[in-house]
């Protein structure tokens, strides 16, 4: 039943109502809107509604109208994202906008064959592992798995790979000797509707990857799903796989539609097996890729070294270089439906989480290496971006140069680095869209502090160079932009770089006194230069803000309070509207409700979506506010109400 709270409900009153609800076994979900909050309950036990409805600050109550009820949009407005952890410390989330790869043969047959597929699926991009050790065959005289040996392959080559494992469990007389194995558990197709393995399974907690079965409808599917969660889990995925019609033409038929239809009915994450489902590995990748074009979160597919030799499902066992050019095919079309591809960090990556990860008290606990983390830059040694890289951290983190911006945003995501310094805003020339957009598109990364940096331009070139000699400038096109008062005096012909430590680094590399550079002063001692003239500046008050960048690969939580340090005063909120009258009005409503002063809103087209946009709210919080980020989360809440979509991006501290 969904339980409508009377606005003016005391908090003793609502209390009160979940105690009693608890008490008769009932989960709960709150979910607190603009105009009213909500109670969604589910339980077991019959309970007449209007026991509920005279209860003091109730002010209706409605049954949830559809059978599976936990697994219901009306339960849970909000799309759940299923987190498993690796090895590594990282969180693979499979949902939101992230796109998954699982992948690995049909059956582990030995500890080789389970490397070399490891190897091979992580390389193009695979995060999961997946291997059956239990195989439930047509034939009883097929292979049937390896069982335990088969299961210690398994894991052995996901830790090796950073791959959490997933495996189907086909009784429940073999959790115990699971459990200690498997990350995700699969139910297979032919095991959809068996409910004492689903309840066992579900009290386990852990994630399951449910199939739908092979004549299964999209409601019995669900009413699956409902037994997983109501015995205890809360990371059910559902895995399409093909139903079995009269075509005979394919393995299965792949029901794609099921995806939009579940979109609406569950909140529960979709991905797609097309390798069940198509039956012939050449058929595969476009059915891959149509997946994920239909919006499923991600695809799991049976990839092997050498098919030929596979000892089940051979025929739609993919080759790795077949899985190969679908990651690669997914990475193309992943912008387009505006989602990011998920990564596995890198091996012997500066992970700020590589020294370990726990479970304390249901929450995750992270240690931090002793080493000192590196925090990444756009550019060469001496660009303003390493300045500023110094001045933010005071020495407790080592700047490190990268090539582009979107390589600063992947180095962190896939752990190479702690810390990214992004350029976000400069006072004259305006906002660096670019990084706008990254952000947008790097769900898995979050603001965590910020820097303003006085930009103080010199044209700096190489001995005996004069300003009568000099014929071309290189710099950064922003550098260009802000020294062009200066600049225009000059009839030089002016050449892009992509930092402006690069053009300084060009022109000391090029040794012609024709050409010069328009960079910080402290790149003529890097590289060798005279000062030609210093403060070129169109405006003194040139300043480029700069954000730092963390992955969250952590949930929630402050994450960097032991190098970064100070109560935060400054939230940066992504928010796009409905298209209706008013939307944009509502959304600023809730900012000026809630006090926080928006110094900045930008927006940026959202991509794959033509003219629909996101806006990027930059908000003062109050030093006199105590918790800066419970504040902001009940903004979140408020947010959520009026905009489309929500995503904070950061709450931290800038110093200004
Ligand atoms: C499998 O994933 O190997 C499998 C047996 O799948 P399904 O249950 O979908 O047939
Ligand atoms: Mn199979």
């Amino acid at each position: 039943m969904v339980i409508v709270l009377k606005k003016d409900i005391s908090s003793e009153e609502k209390a009160g109502i979940k105690r009693m609800l608890a008490a008769r076994s009932f989960k709960l979900n709150e979910i607190r809107g603009e105009e009213s909050t909500i109670i969604a309950a589910v339980g077991k036990l019959a309970m007449d509604i209007r026991e509920v409805e005279v209860m003091q600050g109730v002010a209706k109550v409605i049954p949830i109208s559809k059978p599976y009820k936990m697994a219901s949009r009306e339960f849970k407005p909000d799309n759940t994202i299923v987190e498993v952890p690796n090895g590594r410390g990282q969180i693979v989330r499979v949902g939101g906008r992230r796109l998954v790869s699982i992948a690995g043969p049909c059956a582990v047959e030995s500890r080789q064959q389970m490397m070399d597929a490891a190897q091979a699926v992580s390389k193009s991009g695979a995060v999961m592992l997946r291997g059956g050790a239990y195989k439930p065959r047509t034939s009883p005289y097929s292979f049937q798995g390896l069982g335990e040996e088969g299961l210690k392959y398994l894991k052995e080559a996901g830790e090796k790979f950073g791959l959490p494992v997933v495996t189907e469990i086909v009784a429940s007389e073999f959790i115990p000797v699971m459990k200690d194995y498997v990350d995700v558990y699969q139910v297979g197709a032919r095991n959809m509707q068996n409910f004492e393995l689903l309840k066992r399974l579900g009290a386990l907690g852990k994630p399951v990857i449910l199939k739908r079965g092979l004549s299964a409808t999209i409601e019995e599917w669900l009413m699956s799903a409902e037994y997983l969660l109501s015995s205890g889990t809360n990371d059910v995925i559902l895995c399409e796989r093909g139903i079995r019609t009269y075509e005979k033409a394919t393995r299965n038929t792949l029901d794609l539609s099921a995806i939009p239809v579940l979109r609406e009915m569950t909140h529960l994450p979709i991905i797609v097996d097309p390798s069940h489902a198509l039956g012939v590995r050449d058929k595969i990748p476009p059915m891959a890729l149509a997946a994920v074009a239909a919006g499923a979160d991600g695809i799991i597919v049976e990839v092997h070294c050498h098919p030929e030799e596979a000892k089940s499902d051979a025929a739609q066992a993919l080759y790795p270089e077949q899985f190969d050019k679908i990651m690669r095919d997914i990475e193309s079309l992943a912008p387009v439906i505006g989602k990011q591809v998920a990564h596995i960090m890198t091996e012997n990556a500066q992970s700020p989480l590589t020294s370990g990860i726990r479970i304390e008290s249901g929450r995750i606990k992270v240690e931090r290496p002793a080493s000192r983390p590196k925090c990444v830059f756009c550019g060469e040694k001496g660009a303003y971006a390493e300045s500023a890289v110094e001045k933010f951290f005071c020495s407790s983190a080592d700047a490190e140069h990268v090539h582009s911006f979107d390589e600063i945003f992947q180095s962190v995501v896939d752990g190479k680095a702690r810390f990214g310094m992004v350029p976000i805003e400069n006072s004259t020339a305006g906002s660096v869209y670019n990084n706008y957009d990254n952000l947008a598109r790097f769900e898995d990364v979050s603001i965590v502090g910020a820097i303003t940096l006085r930009i103080e331009h010199s044209l700096l070139a190489p001995k005996g160079a004069t300003l009568e000699t000099i014929r071309t400038v290189y710099s950064h096109p922003q550098a260009l932009a802000q020294s062009s008062d200066f600049l225009k005096a000059h009839k030089w012909n002016q050449i892009d770089t992509v930092s402006t430590a690069s053009g300084a680094k060009l022109v000391a590399e090029k040794g012609s006194v024709e050409n010069a550079a328009v960079a910080n002063a402290r790149n003529a001692d890097i590289y060798d230069l005279e000062i030609i003239s210093q403060g070129i500046e169109n405006d003194p008050n040139n300043y480029t803000r700069f954000v730092v960048i963390e992955a969250n690969h952590v949930g929630s939580g402050t994450r960097s309070d032991d190098i970064i340090s100070g109560k935060a005063n400054m939230a940066t909120f992504m928010f796009s509207t409905k298209n209706e009258a008013g939307a944009l009005y509502d959304a600023l409503g809730i900012f000026k409700k809630h006090g926080l002063s928006l110094n900045r809103l930008e927006s940026r087209p959202i991509a794959g979506k033509p003219w629909q946009y996101w806006f990027y709210g930059d908000a003062a919080i109050s030093e006199e506010i105590e918790e800066p980020e419970k504040y902001v989360s009940d903004v979140m809440e408020k947010l959520k109400t009026v905009a489309a979509d929500v995503r904070l991006l950061g709450v931290y501290r800038e110093n200004k």
